[in-house]
């Protein structure tokens, strides 16, 4: 399949590619193909040839919340980033844009227009594909509730429309996660761009201080417990995790629902501290911590 694959696609297709340097993490193996198409018509091409071939596709957006095992991953990883064409389109109360659009760039330009609802979002990582895929949030509010409706393509590269009626998000969760959002519209709320502009600025100073330092590989780990009352990161302080170490990684110090990595980290360390961190949670806390973070 691999010399196909490649002559099918010429100069598109990387071998071997290190995924370390495509995740937040800054771990893990290689990609056994990887793709950054620069067109969303060579993208669709890729998702159409691979399901023909029976090739294994991941997509990736921006990495913030994947971590990839030492092996790697086998099969194809397309890259839905900076590479290709972005939109981003204001019409009255409306943003439309394109699945790969930074979340943060989104969150700016509706506070700019005077759009509010999603300004919490400021400083979250990710790309607004990713954000949609796992439902992203804070405790006061979550992205997809102000979706209108998607352009999505299905693994096999076929494209549709949805409009909200027929998604469904939950707390972390979205019915789009089997599919690739390739661009979105959203409806938000007219409000006063100053009063929206401080409110952002006040939860990017807050998040700013609560989440790991910009230079630390990290990811956040765990999804909060509906048993308990407490959030992830509540469950992990009270059983003393915080600042607890396995080879280069840690719990982080400043939210204790992130592990941080020093630059002698390898995948199997964060593995290793998560589940210390599992076990210790269910003997103390009587709680089974979740993953968020997903595993590759
Ligand atoms: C420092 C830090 C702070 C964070 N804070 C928060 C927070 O406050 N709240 C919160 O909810 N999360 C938070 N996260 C988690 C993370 O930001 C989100 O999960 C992010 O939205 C993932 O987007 P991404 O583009 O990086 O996706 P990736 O990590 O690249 O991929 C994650 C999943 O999304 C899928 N995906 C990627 N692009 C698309 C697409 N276009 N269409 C469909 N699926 C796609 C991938 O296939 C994969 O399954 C934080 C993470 C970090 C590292």
């Amino acid at each position: 399949m691999s010399s196909k694959l490649l002559t099918k696609f010429p100069g598109i297709i990387q071998t071997q590619e290190p995924l370390a340097m495509h995740t937040w993490f800054q771990l893990g193996g290689n990609a056994e193909y990887f793709a950054e198409p620069q067109s969303w018509e060579t993208f669709l091409d890729l998702l159409k040839y691979a399901s023909l071939e029976n090739i294994p596709v991941r997509i990736l957006g921006s990495g913030s919340n994947v971590l990839v095992r030492n092996e790697g991953v086998s099969g194809l990883v397309i890259s839905v980033g900076e590479a290709l064409p972005s939109l981003l389109e204001v019409n009255e109360n409306c943003v439309r844009v394109s699945g790969n659009v930074p979340l943060s760039r989104l969150v700016i330009a509706a506070v700019r227009a005077g759009l509010g609802g999603i300004e919490d979002l400021i400083g979250i990582p990710g790309t607004v594909g990713g954000a949609l895929h796992g439902n992203i949030g804070t405790d006061s509010t979550d992205i997809g509730q102000f979706l209108k409706c998607a352009k999505i393509a299905s693994l096999d590269g076929t494209v549709s429309v949805v409009d909200k009626a027929d998604m469904i998000f939950g707390y972390h969760q979205s019915s789009l996660a089997d599919s690739i959002v390739l661009e979105a519209e959203f409806e938000f709320r007219e409000e006063n761009p100053l009063e929206l502009t401080q409110r952002m600025q006040k939860r990017w100073i807050i998040r700013k201080a609560s989440q790991p330092m910009g230079h630390q590989g990290s990811g956040r780990i765990f999804r909060n417990s509906t048993e308990s009352g407490m959030s992830a990161s509540e469950l992990v302080e009270h059983v003393g995790m915080l600042g607890t170490r396995v080879g280069g990684a840690s719990v982080c110090e400043r939210h204790a629902n992130y592990i941080v990595t020093e630059p002698d980290c390898t995948p199997n360390d964060v593995l290793r501290l998560i589940r210390l961190i599992q076990e210790q949670v269910h003997e103390h806390a009587g709680i089974r911590l979740e993953l968020e973070l997903e595993i590759w």
